[in-house]
């Protein structure tokens, strides 16, 4: 069978059909996998994600697949979670000894940048999602409804919204609230916060996203498998209602029983005729699945500025400090020298994508500098901006109409993704799940069915009083 696409989703449906006895030939165009979520080697050696990809606990797909491919120990996970305003009030997210749904309320009390009148606002929203089990009734409205229109009807106060909701969503969906189906927004606080006493729990790679992937190939080529880097796809020949061959760079052509087609919703609508859209339907709107832009800025200091390993930091564009020296382990900084090099992270960055580069850069480290003192005297040694205006699709109410199933009605077509119907948003751990969909769509097709899909955390504590 043929993967194309080297990202979470070909890799977890490759890596999953290798293991159910298939061989699997996988095809990217890049010389390297890991899509998105991957990391490169700059001219001066030095490693640079992609940008700074982070999970929860709630997260089990992805969880299963660096399991499998032999990276689970390479993520480290954190229960704190650290929040600064620009006044240099701080506050905290860590579970206490109180059951879920209440593990973060000890916490959340004590949050010194949110009101009293915030807090009750926010507790008020929180009883809503907890007694429907993460599904308010407003959900369901056709076409769905914003987050911002969801939390105007609960009456959220200002400080609430911009200082709790915005930051924490922005972050987890890419995406302004008011662009954003309130079905995710609801989602991200039953799975990660409330339904499970462990599922916000933050984990973060230790190593450059790449490394995550080495052992992908070795689990596919063990198996009889093969994995073609430099290989962009071009064109998919139909044979009546049928895929029966796929082409590449340099006119190359291949055939297999089952074609897992693993691309970025924009590259394969570019890839499809009409007479793929006329036979599959759910292909022909792949239009209308918006994307939104991350910004990631990386900063190397000529000292240590910060001691935490991440900060969220609360109305500045800049979101998140990730001190990268501290994740990596190197006490010396990543370059190898005295230095620190930290990473931010700018989630629905519109307002960046025409902004210069050095702009950019001046900006954010203002916010560090004000955010960080020992940043205030420290040197920047290197500095540099990668924006990715596709970063993901962008959650608007309503979109999942437009995200077609791993199955389709084409012979031999599957298809994987993060913008397929998974039911999660554009994260690693949609993508793993597409993956895992697509693999048991596959096999399901082939009449050897299997579970792949693995399941929630289940809720725990007091939470199944609730409802
Ligand atoms: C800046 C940024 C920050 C992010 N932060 C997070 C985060 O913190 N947490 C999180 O969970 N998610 C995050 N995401 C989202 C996450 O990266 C994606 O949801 C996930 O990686 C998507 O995986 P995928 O396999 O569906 O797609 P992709 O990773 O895009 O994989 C598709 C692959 O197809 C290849 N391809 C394209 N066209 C062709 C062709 N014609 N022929 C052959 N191959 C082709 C591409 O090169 C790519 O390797 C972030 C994304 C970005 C961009």
């Amino acid at each position: 069978m043929i993967v194309i696409g080297g990202g979470l989703a070909g890799l977890s449906a490759g890596v999953a059909l290798a293991e159910a006895g298939w061989r699997v030939r996988l095809f990217e165009q890049r010389p390297f996998l890991g899509g998105r979520a991957t990391s490169y080697v700059l001219p001066d050696g030095e490693h640079v994600d992609n940008c700074q990809h982070v999970t929860l606990r709630c997260c089990t797909n992805l969880e299963d697949f660096y399991r499998r491919v032999g990276s689970a120990d390479k993520i480290k996970f954190f229960d704190r979670l650290l929040f600064q305003d620009p006044q240099g009030r701080t506050g905290e997210m860590q579970a206490g000894f109180l059951p879920a749904p209440f593990h973060l309320l000890g916490s959340f009390a004590t949050f010194a940048p949110l009101t009293l009148a915030d807090k009750y606002s926010i507790g008020r929203a929180m009883m809503d999602i907890l007694r429907s089990k993460g599904k308010p009734k407003d959900l369901e409205e056709a076409g769905g409804i914003s987050m911002l229109e969801w939390l105007r009807r609960r009456k959220q106060t200002r400080g609430a919204v911009e200082r709790f909701w915005r930051v924490v969503l922005v972050s987890a969906l890419d995406e302004e609230l008011e662009r954003t189906d309130a079905r995710y927004g609801v989602d991200v606080f039953w799975k990660g916060f409330l339904s499970n006493h462990t599922g916000y729990r933050m984990g973060v790679p230790g190593v450059p996203l790449a490394q995550l992937y080495d052992g992908c190939k070795g689990e596919i080529e063990r198996r009889g498998g093969e994995v073609n880097l430099r290989a962009p796809l071009r064109a998919i020949h139909l044979a009546g209602s049928a895929v029966n061959k796929v082409e590449f760079d340099g006119g190359r052509q291949e055939s297999a029983e089952a074609f897992v087609f693993a691309l970025p919703h924009v590259a394969l609508d570019g890839l499809l005729s009409e007479e793929i859209k006329r036979l599959e339907p759910g292909l022909a709107n792949l239009g209308e699945i918006r994307v939104a832009p991350i910004t990631g800025v990386h900063l190397w200091f000529d000292r240590e500025v910060m001691r935490e390993p991440f900060v969220t930091l609360l109305e500045t564009t800049t979101q998140w400090i990730f001190n990268k020296s501290a994740l990596y382990g190197t006490a010396k900084g990543a370059s190898g020298d005295k230095g620190q090099y930290l990473q931010l992270v700018i989630s629905a960055s519109y307002d960046l994508l025409q902004k210069p580069r050095q702009e950019i850069i001046d900006l954010c480290l203002a916010e560090v500098r004000q955010a960080l003192p020992g940043a205030r005297e420290a040197v920047l040694t290197k500095a540099t901006v990668i924006k990715e205006a596709a970063a993901t699709f962008s959650p608007q109410p309503g979109v999942d109409r437009w995200r077609p199933k791993q199955e389709t009605s084409i012979r031999g077509m599957f298809l994987a993704g993060d913008w397929t119907a998974t039911g999660w948003p554009a994260t690693m751990e949609g993508a793993v799940r597409s993956g895992y969909l697509a693999a048991e769509a596959v096999l399901r097709v082939a009449g050897t069915p299997k579970t792949l899909l693995q399941p929630d955390l289940p809720p725990d504590g007091l939470v199944r009083m609730f409802g």
